[in-house]
C-alpha cells in the first residue's frame, strides 16, 4: 500500500516507517523535524513539512497515491500539556483536524492514529478495558480524545475509516540498535533511568512516592515500540480487508512501578542508579495497565517484548551505542 506517515521521523513513527518498509509497503513520511530526526529515516522519502498545510497533504496524497494515513505528528507530553494547553489544542486537535478534512476531501481510504491510555484518566478497573469512561485528567489525554471523537463523527457522515490505537508506555528501541528514543528535553522513565546509569545525569528524580500502589511509585504498562509498530500494521491491513474502525489499547498487560524500572534498568546495565525524590507530577494517574485483549482476539496481535527486562535491553543498547542520540 502507498502511506503516508506523519510524525514519521519521531520515537514510535520511525520504527513503524521501518516495519512498514519490511513489509514491502511504500512509505512517505511528513515531518516538521521540530521533534523527528532526520536520520531516524534514512533512506526514506522525507518531506519537511507541517500536517496543518493542507494543501501540501493534498499535493502529496495525489503525487504519491497515497491510499492510507498514519498519523503519529503530535504533541505528547502529560506535564507540558497541564502548563501549556492551548499550545495542545493546537497542534493536536486543530491540526488533526485539518488533517482529518485534507483525507475527507481526497482518495485516501484509511487512517491509523497514534491515541493513548491518558484518554482514560484515573482507571476505575485495572487493567482497563476500551470501553473503559474516558475522562482524562490532562490536556494531552483530551486532545487526542477529542480527535478521536471528530474521527467517529466523519466516519459518519464523510465514510473516514480509521483505526484508534490507545497506547499505554511504549519503550525500547530496534534490536538492530540504531534507532531509538530522543527526545529534547528527555522526559520519559526509561531514557532517563539509561542516562543516568550512564553518567550523563547525576541521579534519577522519581516523582511521587505516595501514590496508593505497592511501593508507592506510579504504575504503568511498558511495550516495545516494534510491538507497537507491528500493531499499526496489522490495524491497516485488516481495514484494507474489510474491517469496520477501530479503538484498540496496546499495552502488555502488566503493570510497573517506576522502582520497578529503576531495579529492572540496574540488572540490565549491571550497576547501581542513583534515584531520589521528588513532588507528583501534575497530571499522572497513579496506575495505568492495559487490558488488550481485544487486538489480540481480533487481529491476532501478539507482543513480541513481553518482559520489562527484554524491552529495556534493546533501549540500552541504543542508549549506550549513542548516549547524545542521533547526533552520534
Ligand atoms: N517518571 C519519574 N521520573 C522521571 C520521568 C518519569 O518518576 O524523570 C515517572 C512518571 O511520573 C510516570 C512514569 O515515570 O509515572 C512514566 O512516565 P513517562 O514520562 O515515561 O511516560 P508517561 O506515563 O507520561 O507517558
Amino acid at each position: 500500500m502507498n502511506i503516508l506517515v506523519t510524525g514519521g521521523a519521531g520515537y514510535i513513527g520511525s520504527h513503524t516507517v521501518r516495519e512498514l518498509i519490511n513489509r514491502n509497503h511504500r512509505v512517505v513520511v511528513l515531518d516538521n523535524l521540530s521533534k523527528g530526526h532526520r536520520a531516524a529515516v534514512k533512506g526514506v522519502e522525507l518531506i519537511e513539512g507541517e500536517t496543518a498545510d493542507r494543501d501540501l497533504l493534498k499535493k502529496l496524497f495525489a503525487k504519491y497515491d497515497v491510499e492510507a494515513v498514519m498519523h503519529f505528528a503530535a504533541s505528547s507530553l502529560v506535564g507540558e500539556s497541564v502548563r501549556q494547553p492551548s499550545g495542545y489544542y493546537r497542534n493536536n486537535v486543530v491540526n488533526g483536524l485539518s488533517l482529518l478534512d485534507a483525507i475527507v476531501e481526497s482518495s485516501v481510504r484509511y487512517l491509523v492514529f497514534s491515541s493513548t491510555a491518558a484518554v482514560y484518566g484515573e482507571p476505575r478497573e485495572v487493567p482497563i478495558p476500551e470501553e473503559h469512561p474516558a475522562v482524562p485528567t490532562n490536556p494531552y489525554g483530551a486532545t487526542k480524545l477529542a480527535l478521536e471523537g471528530a474521527m467517529r463523527w466523519y466516519e459518519d457522515a464523510y465514510g473516514l475509516r480509521y483505526a484508534s490505537l490507545r497506547y499505554f508506555n511504549a519503550a525500547g528501541a530496534d534490536p538492530a540498535g540504531d534507532i531509538g528514543e530522543d527526545h529534547e528535553p528527555e522526559t520519559h522513565l526509561i531514557p532517563l533511568v539509561l542516562k543516568t546509569a550512564l553518567g550523563l545525569m547525576p541521579c534519577l528524580e522519581i516523582f511521587g512516592s505516595d501514590y496508593p500502589t505497592p511501593d508507592g511509585t506510579c504504575v504503568r504498562d511498558y511495550i516495545h515500540v516494534n510491538d507497537l509498530a507491528d500493531a499499526h500494521i496489522l490495524a491497516l491491513e485488516a481495514m484494507a480487508a474489510g474491517a469496520p474502525s477501530k479503538v484498540y489499547n496496546l499495552g502488555n498487560g502488566s503493570g510497573y512501578s517506576v522502582l520497578d524500572v529503576v531495579r529492572a534498568a540496574e540488572y540490565v546495565v549491571g550497576r547501581p542508579v542513583k534515584v531520589s525524590y521528588a513532588e507528583r507530577r501534575q497530571g499522572d494517574p497513579a496506575v495505568l495497565v492495559a487490558g488488550s485483549d481485544k487486538i489480540k482476539g481480533e487481529l491476532n496481535w501478539r507482543p513480541r517484548f513481553a518482559g520489562l527486562r527484554d524491552i529495556i535491553e534493546t533501549a540500552w543498547l541504543w542508549h549506550r551505542g549513542h548516549p547524545g542520540g542521533f547526533r552520534d
